[in-house]
């Protein structure tokens, strides 16, 4: 298994069509606000795994009847080389005693959930020196993903 530098936004359009049966089961509107072109350096199938646990728990979050069903996914490069992507929806909040233990293995409100997806997800964000983190904004609950940028050299 390689590292392979890849297009963020290319994989972005790849993961919304492989969930686009949830997307259009769950009516959610999605909102996309990309950046011009963001290219990364890691394991792809590693990263792809990240963005479909996080979208696919807002679809979740949004199943659980909220009204106009809406993702919201946010791109900007900041000044530090460093990438944030963010996921937001307006689904049902995190309750506050529980946002800061969602990282944590084991930990989950569903049924049949294993609360392992977040985990494993903030695992392999780490591993490629970013930053996962969640926060509620208003009527939103928002996760980020800060990377770093490839640089044009690798
Ligand atoms: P699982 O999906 O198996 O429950 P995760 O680790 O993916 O495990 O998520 C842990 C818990 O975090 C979920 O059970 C849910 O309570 C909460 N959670 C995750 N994503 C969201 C979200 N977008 N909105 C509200 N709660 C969320
Ligand atoms: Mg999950």
């Amino acid at each position: 298994k390689e590292k392979i530098i890849f297009s963020l936004n290319e994989m972005i359009e790849e993961v919304l069509i492989f969930l686009y049966p949830s997307i259009l089961d769950g009516k959610v509107r999605i909102i996309k606000n990309l950046e011009e072109e963001v290219k990364l350096l890691g394991y792809a199938d590693e990263i792809r795994q990240v963005l479909i646990n996080i979208i696919f728990n807002a679809i979740d979050e949004l199943n659980t009847n909220t009204i106009e069903p809406l993702i919201e996914i946010k791109c900007y490069s900041q000044a530090n080389g460093h990438v944030k992507l963010e996921i937001a929806n307006n689904g049902p909040m995190i309750p506050e005693h529980l946002i800061q233990s969602i990282f944590e293995p084991f930990v989950t409100t569903k049924k049949l959930g294993t609360g392992l997806g977040l985990f494993v997800c903030r695992e392999i964000i780490e591993k490629h020196k970013g930053i996962l983190d969640c926060e509620t904004q208003s009527d939103l609950t928002v996760f980020s993903i800060t990377l770093p940028i490839a640089s044009q050299k690798e």
